[in-house]
This record gives C-alpha cells, sequence and structure tokens, in this order.
C-alpha cells in the first residue's frame, strides 16, 4: 500500500503532464490545482481501500474531467417536453424576441434608468413600464416590483399595517412554495379577518365585518391554482367595490396570472384580465409579469394614482426594486400589446395558440427521424392525442388539445431519468402517462427539435 501510495504524483507533476498544462491557460491556475488536489484525495483513497494506483494517463484525465464539470454553470438549458406552458420550476414564461433584445441593450450600455434626459437629472426607473401599463390597462397609475409576491408584501405594509384586511375564507390560499395569504399578512402586520365559508362568502359577510377606523383594506384573491365547484357564491368583484366605496375602504385584488388577453379566445375558459378587474372599480390589482404577461419576473402593482404614491413612498420599495434588466423586457413584451402583436411575439401565447393538427405533424417528424436509425425502426413510437396545460398557477384544470410523440417502453421511470441526465445531451424533460414516456411538441421549442431527437435516440439506445 506504501508503495502504492508513493506512485502518486505530486500535485506539482501532475500539472506538469501534457494534458494538463494547456488546462491551466485555459481556465486559469486555481480551478486546476484544486481539480488536482481533489483527484489526488480520491486517488490515495482508493489505494486505502486496496485498489492498485492509478496511472499518470488516467490521474490527468480524472482532472481533466473534474475541471470541465467544476466550469459548468448549474443553470442549464433545458428541452420542456411536458406540455405546461409556464411550467414554474422550468423558469416559467420565456420572453419574446423584442424583450431578449431589449434585456441585451440594457445590459451593454448605460440607459437613462433614472435619468430625464430633458431636466439632465435625476428621475424614476418607475416611469419606465408605468405608462404602458396605465395605457393597456386602464390604470390611472401603476408600478412595478420583483414578483406579485414582493407586491402583496408591499401593499399589505403600506396600506393596512396594524389595521384589519377582510378577506373569504374560501381565498385563505397557499400559491405555492409556502407562500400562504394568512402568513403574508401577519409578516405585513395585519389584522387577519376571515368571513364567510369555504364554499359560500356572501357581500354581507364582508360588510359585517367592517370596522370603522379599523378596517385597512378588503382584499380579493383570485383562485389561480385551485377550483371550487358545486354550492358555492362569492360576491362580485364590483358588489365588492361598492361595499369598500361606501365605506371608503380600498379594495384590492391579487390577480395572479395577470392576462391582458381573454384567454377565451383560445378554447380555454376565461381568466379575469387586469382591465376587467379595473373596470369593475378594484382599487388596485397586483399580478405577475412571467405568467399570463409572458414577461419577465416581476410584480405588476396596477390602481388608484393616490395609492400607488402611497406604495411608492414605502420604504420596502427600495427593497422590493426592479432591475433595469427586468425593466427593459417588460417594457418590450408591453409594446408588443400595444401593437396588437403579442399572439406572434409572445412564446406564452404563441404556445397556447399553437395549431393541435401542427403539433401532431411536428410529433409525426420526430417519429420519423428516429425510425430512421436502425436499431429503432421497430421502437414504440406512438402519436397519441392528449393534452397540454397552461400551468405556472393560472387556468387550474383547464387544458389544451395536442398530439405528442409517446414511447411504450418497460420502465418508463428508467428512460425519464436517462432523458433528465444522460452526459452531453440537454436535458429533456417529459411527462409519464401511463407508462409510456410523452412528449409534447407544444412546449418544445421549434429549434430544439434536432436537439430533442438525439436526445431520445441516445436514451432508447443506452437503455436497450
Ligand atoms: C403566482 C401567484 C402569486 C405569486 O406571484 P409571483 O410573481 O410568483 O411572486 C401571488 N398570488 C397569486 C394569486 C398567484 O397566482
Amino acid at each position: 500500500m506504501q508503495t502504492e501510495l508513493r506512485k502518486l504524483p505530486s500535485v506539482d507533476k501532475l500539472l506538469q503532464t501534457d494534458a494538463l498544462l494547456p488546462l491551466v491557460d485555459r481556465h486559469g491556475h486555481e480551478v486546476v490545482v484544486s481539480a488536482a488536489r481533489s483527484a489526488l484525495d480520491e486517488a490515495r483513497l482508493q489505494i486505502l481501500g486496496g485498489q492498485p494506483a492509478l496511472s499518470a494517463v488516467d490521474l490527468a484525465q480524472a482532472v481533466v474531467q473534474r475541471v470541465s464539470s467544476e466550469i459548468q454553470p448549474s443553470l442549464l438549458p433545458v428541452i420542456n417536453a411536458t406540455g405546461v406552458i409556464i411550467h414554474t420550476n422550468l423558469g416559467r414564461a420565456l420572453l419574446s424576441e423584442r424583450a431578449k433584445s431589449a434585456m441585451q441593450q440594457a445590459a451593454s450600455a448605460y440607459s437613462n434608468l433614472e435619468y430625464t434626459l430633458s431636466a439632465g437629472g435625476r428621475g424614476s426607473r418607475y416611469v419606465h413600464a408605468a405608462e404602458l401599463l396605465c395605457r393597456l390597462t386602464g390604470a390611472e397609475a401603476a408600478v412595478v416590483v420583483n414578483n406579485n409576491a414582493g407586491a402583496l408584501v408591499l401593499a399589505l405594509s403600506a396600506l393596512a399595517k396594524n389595521a384589519d384586511v377582510i378577506i373569504s375564507r374560501g381565498q385563505l390560499v397557499e400559491i405555492g412554495g409556502g407562500f400562504r395569504v394568512p402568513d403574508i399578512m401577519a409578516q405585513s402586520g395585519c389584522h387577519l379577518v376571515e368571513v364567510g365559508t369555504t364554499n359560500r362568502t356572501y357581500v354581507q359577510d364582508y360588510e359585517q365585518a367592517i370596522v370603522s377606523g379599523q378596517t385597512g383594506l378588503l382584499l380579493a384573491v383570485h383562485a389561480s391554482n385551485y377550483h371550487i365547484s358545486g354550492f358555492t357564491a362569492q360576491p362580485s368583484l364590483a358588489e365588492l367595490a361598492q361595499l369598500a366605496r361606501r365605506h371608503n375602504i380600498p379594495l384590492m385584488e391579487d390577480l395572479g396570472s395577470g392576462t391582458l388577453l381573454d384567454a377565451a379566445s383560445f378554447g380555454l375558459t376565461h381568466e379575469p384580465t387586469m382591465q376587467e378587474s379595473l373596470a369593475a372599480g378594484v382599487d388596485l390589482v397586483t399580478a405577475s409579469g412571467d405568467k399570463l404577461l409572458g414577461g419577465p419576473q416581476a410584480g405588476l402593482l396596477l390602481g388608484r394614482k393616490d395609492i400607488i404614491e402611497k406604495l411608492k413612498q414605502h420604504p420596502l420599495i427600495r427593497a422590493l426594486r426592479v432591475d433595469k434588466i427586468t425593466l427593459a423586457a417588460l417594457q418590450a413584451t408591453l409594446l408588443a400589446y400595444l401593437e396588437n402583436k403579442a399572439v406572434d411575439e409572445i412564446p406564452v401565447w404563441r404556445m397556447i395558440a399553437a395549431n393541435p393538427a401542427m403539433l401532431g405533424r411536428r410529433a409525426r417528424r420526430w417519429q420519423q427521424s428516429l425510425r430512421k436509425t436502425p436499431q429503432l425502426a421497430k421502437a414504440p413510437l406512438e402519436i397519441v392525442k392528449t393534452v397540454s396545460t397552461v400551468g405556472g398557477g393560472s387556468l387550474p384544470g383547464q387544458t389544451l388539445p395536442t398530439q405528442a410523440l409517446a414511447i411504450g417502453v418497460d420502465q418508463a421511470d428508467a428512460l425519464a431519468e436517462r432523458l433528465r441526465t444522460s452526459a452531453g445531451q440537454p436535458p429533456v424533460i417529459a411527462r409519464i402517462e401511463n407508462n409510456r414516456v410523452i412528449f409534447d411538441p407544444r412546449t418544445v421549442l421549434p429549434e430544439q427539435d434536432k436537439l430533442l431527437i438525439a436526445a431520445i435516440k441516445h436514451a432508447l439506445l443506452a437503455g436497450a
């Protein structure tokens, strides 16, 4: 064992080998030295475990592998073949070309982010998307923060700290990732006042709970990730708005998905739009930028001018401040809506609008392409009619018809795992249905078709 240990080179010697010298030039001394140390440590442990010493060539190879995995960023592009369009775990909305180039520009050059060109002095970053938001929704004023969760915290803290916030029992929801409406209220210093029941709440329930001088806000939360059906009742927004006005208390609505387009024009059920909520008399609407709006992660606050001013004065706004790259992307996304080009330009809407027959043609092209590999000529590849979903806490239970490639194998789980983890291939996230691995073209970008086919081929052959 001692002689085997003595055969291991020193770190310096190892670095002088032909395989590693160019690596130092390419990636810097520190990365390669640290990989060499780790490789030697592991080799030592192997010897202590009774194995022979690695050859110099194998050791160098181990270092090369360590370096290449260490310089790999952990955030990787993946192929989303799940058919879930707004997939929170896979990054939610993809951005339009217009938004991407705006981000590139904002990142590359100084900008008038907080600078008024006409006056030659300090301006506000909040003007950039606000005017467009007002124009598109009819809001008097608007402000943008980091995400909708942040928008809620800001609004509750600024409008109802130490005051009662009245909310229907059926709307005390968890939005996801442990973000719960009651917790967020407590965190913001509000007193939660629950009214009604899980399934039925009436406008009188709200009215009876209002205490003059103590009630700070009426809050409605849109059921974006769940659906209550059966014996149910909720007052309309207009009724709540009337009640709020009578008592001079603001009505806030957390819309979540924040759409500007009517989902009903795309074969889905109607999802309330931001403009509808405002028109119904809601004083403050909050929504996400990266759900149905199809823009960057952001929290939109739209509504009455005096309320938005109050939010802008609150110290929390600085902590929730939105970045220039986000603002650039949001503005570009909104411009597509202004020009009526959202369905053509914005990936979320393009995917929602995709035609099932065309999706089927793409799935068949994948199938034919895979069959060209002799070993896969008889592989169990089928085209199936199934459904895609919108996802991302919007339109729960709503589906879009699609046609997908299905691979029926004995161990669907094992194939799905190989698709996610094969070295040298982009990770492919597929879904499993009835022991078949399903690839839905709706969420696969056309420019990923070749990569997807290569990855499926690799995963099938590796399992053969
Ligand atoms: C998604 C969602 C949120 C959280 O929005 P983020 O932008 O992810 O912070 C809040 N409320 C509702 C109703 C939602 O659907």
